[in-house]
């Protein structure tokens, strides 16, 4: 299990509260992750795992992991897996897995309790006409003709709904509340429709489903949670919570306890949103690195302890705000600055000859695999006559404070040699293709030479050993138009070939390191063949992450 944090916050301190008053006397503090299984989830989810699990633990209680499938419509199996693998992924455990469907039975049944009661009666408006009814936030609504009916025409109907004799539409359940409440959400609220439709679980058991307000108070309650933690759109529903279980009279019944959402600039985090993206073709899928999915983030190379990280440090307030997104990526440099090893990679190259080094000579230079952490050691890297450097790091004419390479400039060659430029050879469009250089054998990576000092120093590869293998870099998919509306980022994926060390031939998908001097990379989980290595960026080295 994630080691917990000491979040110090305002739900905790309700928690607190309701331990010392014996609120729910002798049972532990129970929370519970809900989603419904309609989409993959994202790091706004993650937000709440965290937050359910890490309560639970931090009270010795449980945390459940319950499918909130009350909508056959848009529910589907791949989404129950997906979301199971990612709530592992992230380093939680669940105690019991539920789906809201098991409780069909159950629900029904305190349904009927309800209509027993005179608390809920079978309508037949429309939808168009229920709405209209319904008043606005200045006027009261208006009763159904229905709203009468008496026990047993109720009984008799909602048997009937759950038979299949009626269609989609025709008739619905209701809460009897209160037409005229200032909460429009207790104006007689739907609590069961008909949709003859296959339900990922069910089947065609059931052609009436219950509503999510009416659901999931229920569902909270058979599973004994204490503290039902949901975002802040759901404050005004927090009577209609309460309303079921009032009702039915169930002991130490769960309180429902909102907290902000997370949003984060440069993405869109609804999964209806994240839909149309996959379904357009906007994305590769659901697991597209640029989107801002767990699936999505964990192929982009972030790591559990990043993402966990980033939830203790955004925190749980009551008031919605929006999370730069410098943050989280400020959170994954953190995690793997001293945890991978660093290599050397050229994108776009120009060949550097060593005129003065021996014609078949390779040496194998020692390099540190991470200079923050020495625990890492070192590994050897060869170099010879003919070398890759960076484009960007030689200009024919240098620009001020330039200190790479440039004709009559020495720098270091990371983990190497002095290395000076002395002729530029350019092709026939005046685009420089080769640079010979000479190199000073004194000055060697490591022997102490202490004669003279350089102020840049640029990595390379052995231009005959360097493997070739493609890189993906990502930018953010959503982006401020001029008239700071997010639209999607035209240019959110850049394909370029790389060279590197040799010994990246080797790599295993899902492998990371730092490319020195570029950023953070993983081997793509999906994309690497036996004849194809495709790296994607994680993340960049520089932060714009300002505390
Ligand atoms: P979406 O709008 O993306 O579909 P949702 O709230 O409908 O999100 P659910 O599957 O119902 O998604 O969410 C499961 C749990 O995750 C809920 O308790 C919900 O409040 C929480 N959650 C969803 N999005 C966020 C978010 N951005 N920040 C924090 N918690 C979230
Ligand atoms: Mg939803």
């Amino acid at each position: 299990m994630a080691e917990i944090k000491e979040a110090i916050n305002f739900i905790h301190n309700i928690i607190d509260k309701d331990l010392e008053e014996g609120t729910y006397g002798d049972r532990p503090v129970y929370t519970r992750f809900p989603p419904e299984p309609n989409g993959y989830l994202h790091i706004g989810h993650a937000k709440s795992i965290c937050l359910n699990f890490t309560t639970a633990q931090k009270y010795n209680g449980k945390c459940n992991l319950r499918f909130d499938d009350t909508d056959p419509l848009k529910e589907d199996t791949e989404y129950v897996e997906s979301i199971k693998e990612d709530v592992k992924w992230l380093g939680f455990e669940w105690d019991e897995l539920y789906f809201a469907s098991d409780y069909f039975d159950k629900m029904y049944d305190c349904a009927v309790e309800l209509i027993k009661k005179g608390k809920a009666y079978v309508c037949d408006l429309t939808a168009d006409e229920i709405r209209e009814y319904r008043g606005t936030l200045t006027e009261p609504g208006k009763e159904s003709p229905y709203r009468n009916r008496s026990v047993e025409e109720n009984l008799k109907l909602f048997e009937e709904m759950k038979e299949g004799k009626y269609k989609d539409g025709e008739k619905v359940l209701r809460a009897k509340i209160d037409m005229a409440s200032p909460n429009m959400n207790m104006r007689d609220p739907v609590i069961y429709r008909i949709a003859h439709a296959e339900h990922h679980n069910t089947g065609d058991k059931w052609c009436i489903y219950p509503m999510y307000d009416y659901a999931h108070p229920l569902e909270d309650a058979f599973e004994g949670i204490t503290h039902s933690l949901c975002t802040l759109e759901f404050e005004d529903h927090r009577p209609l919570y309460e309303w079921p279980l009032i009702e039915l009279e169930w002991e130490m019944p769960p309180q429902q306890i909102e907290f902000a959402r997370l949003n984060l600039t440069n993405t869109v985090m609804s999964k209806r949103h994240l839909k149309k993206l996959v379904d357009d073709g906007a994305v590769e899928g659901w697991d597209d690195p640029r989107m801002p999915t767990i699936a999505g983030i964990r192929r982009r190379g972030y790591t559990p302890e990043a993402i966990r990280d980033f939830c203790d440090r955004i925190g749980v307030a009551k008031t919605n705000s929006v999370v730069d997104i410098a943050l989280l990526e400020h959170c994954i440099r953190e995690d793997l600055k001293e945890k991978v090893e660093s290599r050397m990679v050229v994108f776009d190259p120009i060949k550097v000859v060593i005129t003065n080094y021996p014609e078949d000579l390779t040496e194998e230079m020692e390099i540190e695999n991470n200079s923050m952490n020495e625990e890492m050691g070192y590994r050897k890297v060869p170099l010879s006559r003919e070398l890759y450097i960076d484009r960007e790091d030689f200009m024919e004419v240098p620009v001020k404070k330039y200190f790479r390479l440039y004709p009559g400039n020495e720098v270091r060659f990371k983990g190497a040699y002095f290395i000076t430029c002395n002729e530029v050879i350019k092709d026939s469009d005046g685009k420089v293709v080769e640079l010979h250089c000479t190199y000073d054998p004194e000055t060697k990576s490591g022997s102490g030479f202490s004669g003279r000092k350089v102020k840049g120093t640029i990595h390379w590869v052995d231009a005959k050993q360097a493997v070739k293998f493609k890189v993906r870099e990502y930018d953010y998919l959503m982006i401020e138009d001029e008239k700071g509306e997010n639209i999607l980022n035209p240019d959110s994926l850049k394909v370029v070939e790389a060279y590197g060390e040799p010994s990246l031939a080797n790599v295993k998908p899902g492998e990371r390191f730092q490319f020195f001097r570029k950023g953070y990379y993983i081997a793509d989980a999906k994309l690497c063949t036996e004849d194809e290595i495709v790296f994607n960026k994680t993340v960049g080295l520089k932060s714009s992450w300002k505390k």
